[in-house]
């Protein structure tokens, strides 16, 4: 099995069905990359927070 995401870019995938973005509400269309945000919605990958590490 190969895996091409990258390593560390946790909840990222491609959607495998219609939704719609919890952050921007624009559809995101099957096959568009998307992460799940902090409150456990499906948003677009670029309106996630990039990297919830604290300092
Ligand atoms: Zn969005």
């Amino acid at each position: 099995m190969m895996v091409y995401l990258p390593a560390l870019y946790h909840g990222i995938m491609k959607a495998k069905f219609k939704t719609t973005c919890s952050e921007c509400n624009a559809p995101i269309k099957s096959g568009e990359e998307i992460a799940k945000n902090p409150a456990g919605k499906w948003v677009h990958k670029y309106c996630a927070p990039e990297s919830e590490e604290l300092p």
